[in-house]
This record gives C-alpha cells, structure tokens and sequence, in this order.
C-alpha cells in the first residue's frame, strides 16, 4: 500500500484527481497550516504559545525554472521577515528543500538560494534546516549542509534511518554545535541503498539515536514512534542529556496531544509546520505512513457532493 501511495505521488493524474475532489480540503487541512504567509504566522503564534517550538516548511519540491525557485527563496525571504517582526524567533526556524530551490537542475543555483536564506534567517535570529529527499540527493545535500556550515554553523541537517548509510553520516555529524534531525525516512527507495522493513528500520534508528547522543552535536529526534520516543528519553538520560541539550520533533496535525505532553514534561519538542498551496507531495508522504489517514482521503476521492 506505502509504494502504491508513494508512487501516485509521482503521477500529475492522481494529483489532478486529488487536488479537486471536494473533501480534500478537509484531510489537507489536517496537515498543513493554510496557504499564506500569514497563515503559517497565525499557527506559529498558536504553538509558541502552547510551549512548542517551531520549523516552517514552505511547501514546494522539484522545482524546474529557476523562476520558480527564486519565487521559493523569496517566499522564505519574506517569512523570516515577518517571523522576526512578530517577535517569533528563535523559538520559529525554517525547514527547506534544496529541490524547491533549483538543486535538481542546478545545484550552484539552489546553493546561492539556500544561502540568502542562511543570511536572512541570521539576520531575523534563526536558523536553517536542510530536509533530506530521496537518496540521489544525499551527497549534494551534505556536501551544501558543509559549505553552509562554515558561515553559518547551526545550519541543520536531516539523517533519514532507513538508508544503509546513515550510521556513518551520524557519526560524520555527531560534532559540537551540529544540528542533526534524525528521522526514519518518506520516499520510496531501492533495497541496495535502504533497509526495506519497518524493523530493520527502528534497529536502524536506535543505532544511530545512540550514536548522535552520546557525541558532541545537538539531535533532533523526529519521530511519532512511541518507542522510539521512549528510548530516546531513556537514552537521553543515560547520555547525561539536560533538554536544551537534544529535542524532540514531530509533525504538524500528528500525535498533537504527545508532543504537548512531553513538553509539559520540560522537553523541548518543535513542531514542523508546513504551509502553502504545493501540499500533494508532502500529503501523500502523510498518507502513506498511515493507511488509517486513507479513510479520510477515501471519503475525499468518492465524494460527488
Ligand atoms: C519533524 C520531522 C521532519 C521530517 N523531515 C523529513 C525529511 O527531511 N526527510 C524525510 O525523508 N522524512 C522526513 N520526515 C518524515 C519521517 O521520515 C517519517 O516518514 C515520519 O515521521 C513517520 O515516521 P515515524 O517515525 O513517525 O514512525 P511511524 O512508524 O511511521 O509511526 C509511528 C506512529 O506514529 C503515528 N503516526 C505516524 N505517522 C502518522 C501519520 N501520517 N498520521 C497519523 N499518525 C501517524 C502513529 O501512531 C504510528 O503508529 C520528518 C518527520 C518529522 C517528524
């Protein structure tokens, strides 16, 4: 079922399908902040003030014009501005696609948007979160996250457990002052470079939440798992962890009430908020995670009102 969703994400007929049918509105809604600049400020506001900090993703991937990827950069350019008016950062970051800002078809040019967006978000006293996307970006995206970093030292990298490399990457990582979200992975990926079941993948995430904390660096664990949580905790205690010293991330519309929780439990816990109008790739990846969420997406589809 997670390849047939993940491979409709792919077709421009599904997404015509879904992005019409009358219900979607509702299931997207769940998931995504609203399509606006102001939109997302509104659900920022909303989670700094119920104790969670913040990363905004602008939704958008696989850009092919440069066109459309400055329209990205600026679009960030503008969110940071108004983040830092409405007083939000730190406690607000920013999560970004090197694909939305030109890397698939020209990589000096989503390196010189990213970087506006590195000085942008130092000047509004935040900072930048690389997302990681499908393997055949990994190389291009640690080697920019290098780059950055030497200007810009707390620019975040994602670490996605179920590639076969990523044990090395955290331990290439797991250095002072590196920002490292660890999550299990979204995209569909060959056996030869990812482990394909879901407990390969868990034992994959545990080696590697041990690796970034017990080193140097700051993780960021991103996961919903509830054992994964626990073990994290757990492990977090055993490293002599105190909670400015790692957190916890979880996802806009998913486990709400655990990441609440755990905040009232003095963890840090940020939550990735996404906002804008390009929402079918990053709702499928959603969906896919969670035949449940299908019955939602079901009623979507069938719908003739
Ligand atoms: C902050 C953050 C940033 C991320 N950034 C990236 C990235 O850059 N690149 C990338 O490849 N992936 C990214 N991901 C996605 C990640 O790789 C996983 O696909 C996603 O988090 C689901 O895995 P899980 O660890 O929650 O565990 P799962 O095994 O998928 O889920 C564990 C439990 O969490 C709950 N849950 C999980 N997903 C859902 C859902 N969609 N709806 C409702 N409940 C759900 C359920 O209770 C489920 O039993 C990110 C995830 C987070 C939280």
């Amino acid at each position: 079922m997670r390849s047939v969703i993940l491979a409709a994400s792919r077709s421009s007929r599904v997404e015509r399908l879904v992005e019409t049918a009358p219900y979607t509105r509702d299931v997207v809604r769940r998931f995504v902040a609203g399509t606006t600049t102001d939109d997302a400020l509104r659900a920022t506001r909303e989670l700094v003030g119920s104790g969670l900090a913040v990363t905004i993703d602008h939704l958008g991937e696989d850009t092919v014009t440069p066109e459309q990827a400055t329209a990205v950069r600026e679009e960030y350019l503008t969110l940071l501005t108004v983040l830092a008016g409405a007083d939000l950062t730190p406690a607000a970051e920013v999560s970004v696609k090197l694909s939305a800002l030109g890397q698939k078809f020209d990589e000096k040019l989503a390196y010189d948007n990213v970087r506006a967006i590195c000085t942008a978000a130092a000047a509004a006293g935040t900072t930048v979160t690389l997302d990681m996307e499908d393997h055949t970006t990994t190389d291009s995206t640690l080697d920019m996250l290098a780059r950055l970093r030497k200007d810009f030292p707390s620019t975040g990298a994602v670490l996605q457990a179920y590639l076969r490399r990523t044990e090395s990457d955290c331990r290439e990582l797991a250095t002072a002052g590196s920002r490292v979200r660890l999550c299990k992975g979204a995209y569909k990926e060959p056996e030869s470079v990812a482990y394909q079941s879901a407990r390969d993948v868990d034992k994959s995430y545990v080696r590697c939440l041990n690796i970034l904390l017990s080193g140097a660096g700051y993780p960021m664990l991103a996961t919903h798992d509830p054992r994964l949580i626990a073990i994290g905790q757990d492990r977090a205690r055993w490293f002599d962890r105190s909670p400015d010293e790692f957190e916890f991330q979880m996802l806009y519309g998913i486990r709400p009430e655990e990441q609440t929780r755990l905040a009232g439990e003095g963890h840090t816990v940020r939550t990735y908020l996404p906002y804008g109008s390009d929402w079918y790739g990053y709702l499928m990846r959603r969906l896919a995670e969670r035949p449940a969420n299908l019955v939602f997406f079901a009623r979507a589809l069938l719908s003739r009102s």
